[in-house]
């Protein structure tokens, strides 16, 4: 179990990344900036973006005024399947627009509906993994037939999968043919984009607790070995959200929220995943 926010999880090629991390989607400018120096001052260390969020010059130069050591950041960004041809020049110009000659994570987005196309991306970027400009490459929205299909063209499983993951959408089976690979869940919208806070289990362990419904959430995630990127432009959040390594919830509480989960994907908030995007 992670210790604190800095705490890294080890992947299953060897390598470590932070256990947290610090969402980015839907903020810009100078609030998304302030956000950022006011997570990494808080003790966050991955700080997760993606070429489509258009905020990556923005993320760059938050983080280099952070005063923090470029190798104690793990910076995150992802590149989107209309950019599947020329994968090589999306991460330069990702890298460009952060400012940095390295990722420490890069994903592609989403598996996008043309499996030749995809393949041929992860292993382009496999040589730029090679060539020393990723050092995680993983992937996002990958379904386990996604996820086995590349295992069987390169004989190794992606140490990464960045997917939708809340007690309302816990994508259980998904969860856990990951877990049987050594592929690490991140899960994105981990406090269902903020709603999830609203929900009466939520509410009442809050109070039991003496924790926010926010809190409760991410620790969720923590319990079931998940690695939780919540989002916030608001410092007071930034901070709340970072301090949930001081307790623990109880196997029963973690299967309490699991049973909040709504039937057939109701839950889910994001697109799927085979019909996105178009
Ligand atoms: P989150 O589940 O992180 O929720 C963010 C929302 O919750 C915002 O509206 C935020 O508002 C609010 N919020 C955050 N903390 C608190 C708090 N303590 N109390 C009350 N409200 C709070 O949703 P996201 O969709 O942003 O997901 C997180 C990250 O996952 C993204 O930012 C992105 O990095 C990644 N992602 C990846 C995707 C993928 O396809 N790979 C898809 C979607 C997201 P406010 O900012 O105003 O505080």
């Amino acid at each position: 179990m992670l210790e604190s926010i800095s705490s890294a999880v080890t992947l299953n090629d060897g390598t470590k990344m932070p256990g947290f991390g610090f969402g980015c989607y839907k903020a810009s400018g100078p609030e998304l900036a302030l956000a950022v120096r006011e997570a990494v001052g808080c003790g966050y260390r991955y700080v997760d973006t993606a070429a489509y969020y258009h905020n990556e010059d923005t993320v760059g130069e938050a983080l280099r005024h952070s005063g923090l050591a470029r190798e104690k950041l793990f910076v995150l960004s992802k590149i989107w399947p209309t950019d599947f041809d020329e994968p090589a020049r999306a991460l330069d110009t990702s890298l460009r627009l952060l400012g940095l000659d390295y990722l420490d994570g890069y994903l592609l987005h989403w598996p996008g509906l043309d499996s030749a196309r995809r393949l041929r991306a992860f292993e382009q970027l496999l040589r730029q993994k090679e060539a020393g400009k990723i050092r995680v490459l993983g992937v996002s929205n990958f379904l386990e037939e996604q996820l086995s299909e590349l295992h069987d063209v390169f004989g190794f499983w992606p140490v990464v999968n960045q997917i939708e993951v809340h007690p309302l959408f816990t994508q259980a089976g998904l969860c856990r043919f990951c877990a049987q690979c050594g592929i690490q869940v991140i899960s994105w919208s981990p406090l269902g984009r903020g709603r999830e806070m609203e929900n009466a289990l939520v509410r009442e362990l809050a109070a039991d607790l003496g924790r926010t419904p926010a809190q409760i959430l991410l620790r969720w995630h923590l319990e079931k070995g998940l690695l939780p990127i919540p989002k916030s432009v608001h410092a007071e959040r930034v901070r709340e959200n970072a301090a949930v390594f001081d307790f623990r919830l109880t196997p029963e509480q973690v299967a309490a929220l699991d049973g909040l989960r709504l039937p057939d994907g109701q839950g889910r908030m994001g697109p799927d995943p085979l019909a996105y995007p178009r």
